[in-house]
């Protein structure tokens, strides 16, 4: 077979994949259950704290609330998720050795010398074509991976018009960002020889803060729009928890995220002056005050411990690994197949689809590793967030919210696998616990409410 036809061969074997778990998918859809809790706190007799209060009977009350087809179809949708990464890399793999084998990106290399004789307009060019053949590739896939699985298990109501509208705006950012930093670590590669990762890995770490700074800012108001949140009970609470935990700013703002998703989610974001805080459209709606303290007090964690700036140092520690693996096999491959496919040595941007496809690779292996990473912040962020908010009741009503994607009570060696987050379960333990260590104090505020109510009532 020659090489195009042994390209489009791969191709053709991916698309009957994806063919068949769409129909796996179509198959074990449960029909019309009802995903969401109903709004409002819903806290279960066994929570109520008292002196018999036990954390494991309480966290198991909580679970109960929800129903056996809401926890087979939570379950199903986020186990799903494990083989859809596993679809994504052998996708992304295929894309990438169709576009080498066909002499695709032979082609796009040459015609982007021919247009920018001088490196550093020739390299972008090509990137920007490679990073949109690679979006044209995959979108079969990701059109049911991100869209019609997400119909599936109700996670949106977004129509595919709208979708794609959003694809190709993610499209426009990632082409333009992703050309300015591999354009960078190309010139890295061709001036520092075998030490290249190193200098990719730093410039890999300062990017990423760029864009974690400038993201708030430019790149989320492309596909939502961000408004002041009005004033009233719920402006006041979080402002009151981001005065009480040193977060600088009055600037509290609400964005219409249930156009893309029936997710809950908020953020706390930007450094010096430009701090605010964001609350999805789906929280305010869905869930009760309490709740959207214990979440509120979650964000905050991640602000005043720094988060954003020790989580990427740690994540740019794997790149970094992950840079050094390339390097030792991107030499080899070269040595193997460079010839054969006419690429030049790794300073060669038409050898970039190889790069790509060999550090996909490698990044799938450190999954679990990052995921850890992510997840022993988030439990750093959860400690906080209880501390702060004082809600354990709306920090478990809001853990079990996030059933409807993520699967409450998996095994250790899933968790630590698959999870950047801790499970609705270890969420609720955690929230059952440390009620049961302030019942005295939860109490007093209680009765403190209780005896507030009738003189606040007109
Ligand atoms: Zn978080």
């Amino acid at each position: 077979m020659n090489t195009p036809g042994r390209g489009l061969a791969v191709l053709r074997i991916l698309l009957l994949v994806l063919l068949l778990s769409c129909m796996a998918g179509h198959a074990a859809w449960a029909g019309t259950i009802v995903r969401d809790l109903p709004p409002g706190l819903q806290i279960p007799a066994a929570a109520q704290p008292g002196p018999g209060f036990d954390a494991d009977q309480a966290t198991a009350a909580y679970l109960a609330q929800l129903s056996p087809e809401q926890r087979k179809l939570s379950d199903q949708y986020f186990e799903g998720g494990y083989w859809v990464q596993l679809w994504e890399l052998l996708w992304t793999v295929g894309a990438c050795v169709l576009l080498l084998l066909s002499g695709i990106s032979r082609r796009m290399s040459e015609w982007s010398q021919r247009i920018g004789r001088r490196r550093w307009i020739g390299t972008p060019i090509y990137i920007a074509q490679f990073l949109i053949a690679l979006f044209v590739l995959e979108l079969p896939l990701s059109i049911y991976t991100d869209y019609l699985r997400e119909q599936q298990y109700r996670l949106t109501e977004q129509a595919f018009g709208g979708w794609m509208r959003d694809q190709l705006v993610a499209l426009g950012v990632n082409t333009v960002f992703g050309a300015v930093v591999l354009t960078a670590i190309y010139a890295a590669i061709r001036r520092s020889g075998a030490r290249w990762w190193v200098w990719a890995t730093g410039l890999t770490y300062v990017f990423l803060m760029i864009f974690l700074l400038i993201g708030p800012v430019y790149v989320e108001p492309l596909f939502n729009a961000y408004k002041p949140l009005p004033e009233g009970p719920t402006r006041e609470a979080v402002l009151s928890l981001a005065r009480a935990n040193q977060v600088p700013t009055d600037h509290v703002e609400w964005f219409d995220a249930s156009k893309q998703t029936t997710r809950l989610s908020a953020n706390v974001a930007g450094f010096l002056g430009t701090t605010r805080i964001a609350l999805n459209d789906n929280l305010l709606n869905k869930s009760s005050l309490p709740e959207i303290k214990a979440v509120l007090g979650h964000e905050m964690g991640h602000f005043v411990l720094n988060h954003t700036v020790k989580e990427p140092i740690l994540l740019c520690l794997t790149v970094g690994l992950a840079f050094a693996l390339l390097h030792l096999c991107m030499d080899r491959a070269l040595g193997r197949w460079g010839g054969r496919l006419k690429l030049g040595d790794r300073a060669d941007p038409a050898a970039l689809p190889l790069a790509f496809a060999l550090v996909s690779v490698i990044f799938f292996l450190l999954t679990p590793v990052q995921n850890s990473i992510i997840r022993s912040y988030e439990a750093e962020a959860d400690a906080f967030g209880l501390n702060a908010a004082r809600e354990p009741h709306g920090w478990a009503m809001a853990a079990l919210r996030l059933s409807t994607y993520r699967k409450m009570e998996p095994g250790p060696v899933e968790e630590f696998v698959f999870y950047d987050h801790p499970s609705g379960y270890h969420r609720i333990h955690a929230a059952m616990v440390w009620l049961k260590e302030n019942q005295a104090m939860v109490r007093a505020s209680e009765a403190a409410q209780n005896e507030q109510a009738p003189g606040t009532a007109p």
